[in-house]
């Protein structure tokens, strides 16, 4: 099969690799229906994270069950399954907790870019659908994968309740997705800060209400008069700089919460500061294998549309084209057909 490979900044390959192959009992071999590529394939691709061998890419998939290794007893080949990007065993303490990316058993999904996909703890990892979805649905399961999961454990993290005032830092995919989950979570109130016209109109349709174009200070002192100098209950970051990260904590009223969830890079903080700002924090890798059931069904039964993140869809042999608009923000996020 051919398959999706970064060499290096901005070199993207699609080339021929070996089709995986059940390798452990619990393993299970699924036909991707469609793929994507991620914000955080971009840090890699821009060369602000090395890149030390050919790397294979990927790790948002859906797809049909093709084969399943002999201990491999929830999932059956024909199924239609989604899975995350972080395998999990749904046994472990960690998972009971309701941190599956934390799983003790965990594997950072990769290979994902491709047309046949080998995912371990096959049992505890995928998720199958009730019957085989139709085709206009697959988009928004494949966001089910990590953006609308991770966007909904931003806002889980930032304990959004009902008639809550919320900003969202990063107008990406996963905050667009972050406004629609803080929606359907009843915020009353939510601001995203966003410089991009399209971004800022899908935003109003998930759900935004205000949108703020400053940023630094004057992002803060805007938000900060969007509310009555008080800031908001529960920010989201969903970007990862220092700048985002600061500007989530510093909108936030005293005994508010960042839920945060873009990927650190070069971020620090200052304890002293933080003391003082009265806070809840709380983020990681988000546990999407919790939210899967619950989000597909909201899918399924056509509560929410979070495939309209996808702008741009391409066979996945044009994968390297579709890098290339999200690099250069023609797209928002890409979706790969095989
Ligand atoms: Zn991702
Ligand atoms: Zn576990």
């Amino acid at each position: 099969m051919k398959a999706t490979v970064l060499y290096g900044p901005r070199d993207v390959r699609f080339e021929e690799r070996e089709t995986p192959k059940i390798t452990k009992p619990t393993d299970a071999i699924i036909r991707i229906s469609a793929t994507c590529v991620c914000g955080s394939d971009l840090w890699p691709y821009r060369g602000l994270q090395p890149v030390n061998e050919p790397t294979p890419m990927g790790h948002e998939y859906c797809g049909i069950v093709e084969e399943v290794g002999s201990a491999v007893r929830s999932v059956k080949p024909g199924q239609f399954v989604i899975g995350s990007f972080a395998t999990s065993d749904n046994t472990c303490p960690h998972c009971k907790a309701g941190y599956h990316s934390s799983c003790v058993n965990r594997e950072w999904m990769l290979r994902a870019q491709a047309p046949v996909l080998r995912v371990p703890l096959a049992d505890g990892t995928l998720v199958p659908t009730p019957g085989n979805p139709s085709d206009d649905l697959i988009p928004s399961l494949l966001a089910t994968s990590d953006v609308l999961g991770t966007g909904w454990f931003a806002a889980i993290a930032a304990n959004v309740k009902p008639g809550a005032t919320v900003a969202v830092v990063g107008d990406g995919a996963v905050g667009l997705l972050g406004v629609l989950s803080a929606r359907q979570m009843g915020a009353e109130r939510i601001i995203v800060m966003s410089r991009h016209a399209t971004r800022q109109k899908l935003a109003r349709e998930f759900g935004a209400t205000d949108i703020v174009t400053e940023r630094g200070d004057e992002g803060v002192a805007r938000i900060k008069d969007l509310t009555k100098g008080i800031g908001v209950d529960s920010a989201l970051e969903c970007v990862g700089t220092q700048e985002a990260m600061m500007q989530a904590i510093r909108c936030t009223r005293p005994g508010g919460t960042i839920g945060y969830v873009g990927v650190p890079h070069g971020v620090e903080l200052d304890g002293e500061k933080l003391f003082y700002t009265h806070v809840h924090l709380h983020g990681g890798p988000a546990p999407v294998r919790r939210f899967l059931p619950e989000l597909i069904d909201l899918v399924l039964n056509k509560k929410i549309n979070p495939g309209k993140v996808f702008d741009l869809t391409l066979p996945l042999e044009q994968v390297a084209e579709g890098y290339r608009a999200m690099d250069e923000r023609r797209a928002i996020k890409t979706l790969l057909r095989p």
